[in-house]
């Protein structure tokens, strides 16, 4: 009797238990799919990223001998539509029990329930043996809890699964080295050289052409860098270990017009796609760490493993824990669009210019640029979370709606109301000096706050607080930025709503 095992494109976990052992009478399923290209538009490196993780899963699992069906986007018995795709394999190999490893987003999920609902045959959903926490363990933890505070869940996790404690206390005798982690980057320490792949992906590109695949972004054809198999994502975790780790903590936040990268370990999309697993990911850095322990101080591994066992896996339980209300929830009530410059990188605000133009040639940001920078920008100015949401799930590398809207909805635009962040991310121009050098070639001044030369988030900043004043009277950690918007005088505060008005209703900003 033979199974049909469905493996979808973010399930490229060769360790999952699956594979451990060949079984003729098994036939696995993977297709590029239209229906996955088109849901939303992706950046092109993102879509190349996915098609040759799964091709080179598909290839090494054919070379260990498993039964693999793995249909290209341009073949022609490729009907682009998992019900299809489930039902014709189904019929072809006359298997009679289907198998599915749980998907991570809330659309596969239902759309799998539904397709199984209508099978004749028997059907079976496993766990992706992936994350350290099943989909509602946060939901359990939290269980009667007003506020879903991420650094109790993760003490619970350091605890729970013996990462960094000594007798039962936290290594190095503090939870978080947050305080520590906020350097501005001024060339303190060499950056060592990137590790770049080169890979030619002319084919792939041409393929997409072929099929119709509409995306954006820019892409080198000959010189496509990022990690898609497993001994190449292996290869930039041990880059990270070697190289990164260092510095990691200190220049978390720090951003630079020079260094794209700086020290983080670009791991995220090895991860999404599970190539990597989170639990070999925070093996490697402690391993790493225990052996160099006199040359790497805790600060710098500490925040990298809260960021894998703390955030990521917060996000992933907030995710099942709120969906699918999640997804339209508008909480402080924003309906501008989103700028075209989005889309173009084309500002004269330096720091978003080399974010979003960051963004579109490499389908990467880091976190603070992504928070910080766009994020901060796109609530200052009230841009419709949904807008802002379709923008940050197309294009980033990493970006998968389990933890693209948590961080997007949630973190940055506060439109879940606070159930991630206590307070929103929004600062003016003066934070964003603080942590990059973006002002110092800047058209504008991050001192001034009105005239045509001050910096836009300046006036932006004063106009939200004021503008969304009612949403935060009870929010006691908005209570001194609201203090000091009721000192302003009247007249001033009039000039920077008026200048902000300017700036929202701008075509190009302003
Ligand atoms: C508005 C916004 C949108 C984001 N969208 C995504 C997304 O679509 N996909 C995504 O993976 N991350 C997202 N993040 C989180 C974070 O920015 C990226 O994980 C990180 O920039 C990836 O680069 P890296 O691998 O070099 O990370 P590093 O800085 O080296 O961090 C290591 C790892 O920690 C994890 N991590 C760090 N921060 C977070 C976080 N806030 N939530 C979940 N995991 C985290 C990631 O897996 C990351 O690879 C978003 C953050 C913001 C503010
Ligand atoms: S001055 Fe303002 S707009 Fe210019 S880089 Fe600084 S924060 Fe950005």
């Amino acid at each position: 009797m033979k199974t049909l095992r469905l493996v979808l494109g973010d399930q490229l976990n060769q360790k999952h238990s699956w594979f451990q052992k060949v079984d003729e009478n098994i036939v696995y399923i993977m297709a590029e799919m239209r229906q996955e290209t088109d849901y939303v538009k992706h950046h092109i490196q993102k879509v190349v990223a996915f098609f040759l993780g799964m091709r080179s899963f598909s290839e090494d699992l054919k070379a260990k001998g498993h039964n693999f069906i793995y249909l290209n986007i341009t073949d022609e018995n490729n009907p682009q539509d998992l019900e299809q795709f489930i039902k014709k394999y189904l019929q072809e190999t006359s298997a009679k029990k289907f198998e599915y490893q749980l998907p991570d987003e809330y659309r596969l999920d239902e759309q799998l329930k539904r397709i199984c609902n209508n099978l004749e045959v028997e059907s079976q959903a496993v766990d992706t043996e992936h994350f350290y926490t099943e989909r509602d363990e946060l939901q359990n933890f939290f269980k009667g809890k007003k506020q879903l505070i991420m650094e109790s869940f993760y003490r619970m996790m350091r605890k729970k699964h013996d990462i960094m404690m000594v007798n039962g206390q936290p290594d190095g005798g503090k939870w978080n080295y947050d305080q520590s982690n906020r350097k501005k980057w001024k060339g303190q320490a060499e950056i060592p050289r990137e590790l770049g792949f080169k890979k030619d992906v002319s084919v792939v590109i041409k393929e997409l052409e072929d099929s119709g695949v509409k995306t954006f972004g820019e892409i080198e054809a000959k010189n496509f860098s990022w990690p898609t198999s497993r001994l190449e994502c292996l290869s930039v975790l041990t880059y990270f270990c070697e190289e990164l780790l260092v510095h990691f903590g200190d220049y978390q936040d720090a951003m630079h017009t020079q260094q794209k990268y700086l020290f983080h370990s670009r791991v995220s999309f090895a991860m999404n796609s599970k190539i990597l697993s989170p639990k070999e990911v925070i093996d490697t850095v402690l391993e790493h760490y225990y052996e160099h322990a006199n040359q790497i101080h805790i600060s710098q591994v500490e925040g990298f493993i809260r960021q894998i066992l703390g955030w990521r896996e917060y996000m992933r339980g907030i995710y099942w824990k709120e969906m699918p209300e999640y997804a339209n929830l508008n909480k402080l009530e924003n309906h501008n669009p989103l700028p075209n410059f989005f889309w173009t990188g084309k500002t004269k605000m330096n720091c978003l210019s080399h974010a979003i133009g960051q963004s579109l040639t490499d389908a990467y940001a880091h976190h603070i640029q992504r928070l910080m920078i766009i994020g901060n920008y796109a609530l200052l100015t009230q841009v419709n979370p949904d807008e802002v949401d379709n923008w940050y799930l197309g294009v980033y590398i990493d970006a998968i709606e389990w933890v693209e809207i948590t961080n997007t909805r949630g973190m940055s635009q506060f439109a879940d109301g606070g159930i991630v962040a206590t307070k929103p991310y929004v600062s003016s121009g003066n934070y964003i000096n603080k942590m990059s050098n973006y002002c110092g070639d800047c058209s504008y001044k991050h001192t001034e706050k009105l005239g045509e030369n001050a910096c836009p988030f300046n006036a932006l900043y004063w106009n939200f607080l004021d503008e969304k004043k009612e949403h935060f009277k009870n929010n006691n950690r908005m209570a001194m930025m609201m203090n000091l918007l009721n000192k302003k005088e009247e007249r001033e505060l009039r000039a920077l709503k008026e200048r902000a008005q300017l700036i929202i209703a701008g075509p190009d900003g302003f």
